[in-house]
């Protein structure tokens, strides 16, 4: 049994390659940046208006100021500001030479001759200066982010509508269990239907990548074998699910090794998730991950996503939050590290919702986030802080 960040850092010595993809911006959120992006003008790319009101000098004030021109977003000015004169200028628009400040329109009275003037007592510059965010040539974003909606924002605004991002990895997903059905059977005596296969490909998804739900195997050997090396062509990365642990029908970590594959590991110091093997031959890359569907979730999140983000390049984004736990918690055995299904309750606090154990899925109907309680700690007091990675 090895710990969590020794298993991910031994899989990530295995990496899938994963290369790199151009397209449309669009259809990047989620994905990994796989170049740097620059700007490509200064922003603001010129002295920009904040407000709408009068551009003018902060000397001249309060006035009367002679209107000269009204400045609209995506006018040249025509006129320069000097002694006694002003525009009138719209937010975003470009502020003329020679004025230090826009004073607000709400602050000003116009006069009977058309002049106006300033009647609050002071003014801030309201302008944004040319560069004042970025110069040209400076690095917008770099190589590794994981593209939000946001990020999409500051490409676009340099002018890029098609960018590399590494590529999405053909993952394949292999259910093993002579007791499953497919979710849109009618279950029979002690049939079970396979809802990690969903549960997996949304993840794999949520991920950036593309899921290849490959159906439902029988607990036999031969049958698991030949399975795996169907599934194993055309895909980048296969994820099995069942038969992992240590049962006599627990046959997967076995027919790896008898295909050919090196297991790095086969058990993790993890709660819920223990029995989970990463294995690899030449260029082929497997994970077997518990049937129970709350030790797969947690598997997923923990092992594969980050090592998925190990392949893609991404840059380490920190997905821990440090929060209150409302109440006491208790274990008796702590050997493991632990990931406890909790909620927030709001003002940075959460508590655990109820949870029995890794066959129980639906603890993750109101779970937001898995508590992490360090290996050796069997009690966690009322009030204590603990990291909770969201979900
Ligand atoms: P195993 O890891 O094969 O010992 O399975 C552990 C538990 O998870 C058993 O109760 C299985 O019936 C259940 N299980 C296994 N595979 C799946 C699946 N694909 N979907 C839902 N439950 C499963
Ligand atoms: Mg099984």
């Amino acid at each position: 049994m090895i710990q969590l960040e020794k298993a991910l850092a031994r899989a990530g010595i295995y990496p899938v390659r994963t290369g790199s993809e151009t397209l449309p911006l669009e259809d990047t959120p989620g994905r990994v940046l796989a170049e740097d992006i620059f700007a490509d003008r200064d922003i603001p790319p010129f002295p920009r208006s904040t407000m709408d009101g009068y551009a003018c000098r902060r000397k001249d004030l309060p006035g009367p100021l002679v209107v000269l021109e009204t400045i609209e977003a995506g006018k040249l000015p025509v006129h320069d500001i000097g002694r006694g004169r002003c525009s009138k200028i719209m937010t975003g628009a470009m502020v003329p030479s020679g004025a230090d400040c826009v004073i607000m329109k709400e602050d000003v009275e116009t006069g009977t001759d058309g002049r106006i003037l300033f009647t609050a007592v002071e003014t801030e510059a309201h302008i944004d200066s040319r560069g004042q965010d970025l110069k040209k040539g400076e690095l917008l974003l770099p190589q590794g982010c994981c593209l939000t909606p946001g990020h999409l924002g500051i490409i676009a605004s340099a002018g890029k509508t098609r960018i590399k991002v590494a590529r999405a990895l053909k993952v394949g997903i292999l259910a093993t269990g002579s007791e499953l059905i497919e979710a849109g059977q009618h279950p029979e005596g002690a049939q079970i239907r396979n809802s990690n296969s969903y549960q997996l490909a949304a993840q794999i998804r949520r991920a950036g990548h593309l899921p290849y739900a490959m159906g439902i195997v029988e607990d036999r050997f031969e049958s698991i074998a030949e399975r795996i090396t169907m599934a194993l062509e055309g895909t980048d990365l296969l994820l099995l699910t069942g038969g992992a642990s240590v049962g006599e029908l627990d046959l997967v970590p076995g027919v790896l090794k008898e295909l050919g594959f090196r297991l790095e590991f086969d058990r993790v110091a993890m709660q819920p998730g223990k029995p989970v093997s990463f294995a690899h031959r030449e260029n082929k890359r497997c994970f077997g991950l518990s049937g129970n569907p709350v030790s797969s979730f947690v598997q997923f999140e923990l092992l594969v996503r980050p090592y998925l983000e190990i392949c893609a390049g991404m840059l380490p984004v920190n997905k821990r939050i440090l929060v209150t736990l409302e109440k006491e918690y208790r274990r008796k055995q702590a050997d493991r590290q632990f990931f406890l299904p909790v909620t927030f309750t709001g003002g940075g606090a959460c508590e655990a919702v109820e949870y029995h154990g890794s066959g129980h899925l639906h603890a993750l109907e109101k779970a937001t986030g898995f508590a992490e309680i360090p290996a050796g700690q069997k009690i966690v007091n009322k009030g204590d802080k603990v990291h909770v990675r969201l979900i």
